[in-house]
């Protein structure tokens, strides 16, 4: 089930997987940004996860997101930082007090952080953003709602969306953030925010089954 230790075991699949990944995401951001996206989620992360670990469990999922966006807002810096904390942010603010999250609300928590993104970024899809990864793992986690999957499934939906939204970045010219100051020389690179955002659904879904 969607619930609390749901939520507590995706950030800390999140640290996990962003750890991992910390080279690649790196690597991505230094042919068309400045090197540090990695280095960004990772500390940020290791916070959300070093501060679950010293307190109390919050008492329901939003609680867990709310207080990982406080975190995230305060520890990532960059573009990533405030994005992926008004993410969280909004998608805490969609769950409510529910103790558990079904098929429906997991879609809807997606798109509320999807949502958060636009507003604050002001991207649009094929922007070369992370919105490119967010926008079609909305679309999928709704289909998969609609068509009566569990919330697991939704998540698995979203995450798959994503990370082919992530891959399709790669031909496209960036049009947002520090990308977009190499024109037509950022062809050729996945976007390091739509691939770190493949990874953070890739785990919701993975601490879901
Ligand atoms: P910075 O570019 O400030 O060093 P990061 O490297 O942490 O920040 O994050 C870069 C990522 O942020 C990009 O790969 C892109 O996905 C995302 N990004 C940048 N600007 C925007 C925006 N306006 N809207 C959505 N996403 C953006
Ligand atoms: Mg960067
Ligand atoms: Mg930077």
């Amino acid at each position: 089930a969607l619930d609390t230790g749901w939520a507590v075991r995706w950030m800390h699949e999140t640290a996990r997987v962003v750890a991992e990944n910390r080279a690649l995401l790196i690597d991505l951001d230094r042919v068309i940004g400045d090197a540090d996206h990695g280095e960004n989620l990772d500390r940020g992360f290791s916070a959300v996860v070093a501060k679950l670990d010293a307190g109390d469990a919050p008492a329901t999922p939003a609680a867990v997101l709310k207080q990982a966006a406080m975190t995230l807002m305060s520890t990532v810096g960059g573009a990533a930082g405030p994005l992926y904390g008004t993410a969280f942010l909004r998608a805490a603010t969609s769950l409510g007090d529910a103790g558990e999250i079904d098929a429906g609300a997991a879609a809807g928590m997606i798109r509320a952080a999807r949502d958060g993104i636009v507003a604050r970024g002001k991207a649009e899809v094929g922007d070369k953003t992370m919105v490119d990864a967010w926008t079609p793992a909305t679309e999928s986690a709704e289909t998969a709602a609609q068509a009566g999957a569990t919330p697991p499934e939704v998540l698995a939906a979203a995450a798959n969306a994503a990370h082919a939204g992530a891959v399709a970045t790669e031909p496209l010219i960036a049009r947002k953030g520090r990308a977009s100051y190499l024109g037509e020389r950022s062809a050729g690179h996945q976007d390091p925010g739509a691939v770190s955002t493949a990874l953070i659904l890739t785990a919701a879904a993975a601490a879901a089954g």
